[in-house]
């Protein structure tokens, strides 16, 4: 008999397909202001600065050892974004892992009725294509997954 207490070992491939922690995202009311906060606890500069019109968000990137902390700033109130930081103004908003080949850990997760917000990848910040997994997976954590660009 299973024991409810002991997960299933988990499927060697898609685990081995997530390399690592990408980054952690954190929204923010006010990317300068949170660029100036992150700079002085970080002591070194703000790395990359993006606009992502699709998801309404101004992004800045800081680079801490192997991952990275991305903030997020809404352009429309009634983003994603916009709407967390009216809930909770701001905070940790999801945890992004970055997966080797993204369509196939999603195809991957849907046969193992992994609930998904995306089914298709779409367009990141730095070229990256990204996927959501919804928090009800994840213990109530936003998970993106996300693939670099080639080259
Ligand atoms: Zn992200």
């Amino acid at each position: 008999m299973s024991d409810p207490e002991t997960p299933a070992a988990p499927p060697a491939a898609a685990a081995a397909a997530i390399r690592k922690i990408d980054h952690l995202g954190i929204a923010v009311p006010d990317l300068e202001a949170a660029i100036a906060q992150y700079e002085a606890l970080l002591g070194a500069p703000c790395e990359h600065i993006e606009e992502v019109p699709t998801e309404k968000v101004r992004t800045a990137f800081f680079s801490v050892g192997e991952t990275h902390l991305e903030l997020l700033e809404p352009t429309d109130p009634a983003s994603v974004i916009g709407q967390f930081i009216e809930k909770r103004r701001g905070g940790i908003h999801h945890i992004c892992f970055e997966v080797a080949d993204l369509d196939a850990v999603l195809a991957e997760y849907e046969r193992r009725g992994v609930r998904l917000i995306d089914r298709v990848a779409r367009p990141g910040a730095r070229g990256c294509r990204v996927a959501f997994v919804h928090p009800a997976a994840a213990g109530g954590v936003l998970i993106e997954l996300s693939q670099k660009p080639l080259g």
